[in-house]
């Protein structure tokens, strides 16, 4: 797929749609859901255009993919929803059968209450 410059969270990262905004360096921005699911719902994005995962594997600097993966542990600890805390769940929707909404790779955060088996 072909990265679509005009999605959501590009227009977010050029400063077109605000956010609220938990956490940014040069290499990632999170920001909360604007519809959370959960307590506590963030969402973590690449400032690079990569549409999922794969896109991102396939073509991020390897400084790129340490960044962001790294970022989760910084924000979690920020929220107070590490694994030394009561702990969150991470996911990222890819591709149609995933049901990604955004073309632009997002991982979700949640926490801040139980959550259920997957589904649920
Ligand atoms: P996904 O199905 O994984 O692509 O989910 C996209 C997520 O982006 C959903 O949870 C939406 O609520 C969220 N979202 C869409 N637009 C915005 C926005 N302007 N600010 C924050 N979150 C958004």
């Amino acid at each position: 797929m072909s990265y679509d410059k005009n999605n959501v969270f590009a227009k977010i990262l050029r400063g077109e749609i605000p956010c609220k905004k938990v956490f940014e360096n040069k290499y990632v921005l999170s920001f909360h859901d604007i519809n959370p699911k959960k307590k506590i719902h963030v969402l973590v994005i690449p400032k690079g255009e990569y549409t999922d995962l794969d896109h991102f594997h396939s073509e991020a600097t390897e400084i790129e993919i340490v960044e962001f993966n790294k970022s989760v542990t910084r924000i979690v600890k920020m929220l107070k929803i590490s694994s030394n805390e009561n702990g969150y769940r991470m996911l990222s929707n890819i591709g149609h059968d995933g049901a990604q909404e955004v073309p632009h790779l997002h991982y979700h955060i949640f926490g801040g209450e139980k959550i259920g088996v997957l589904g649920g």
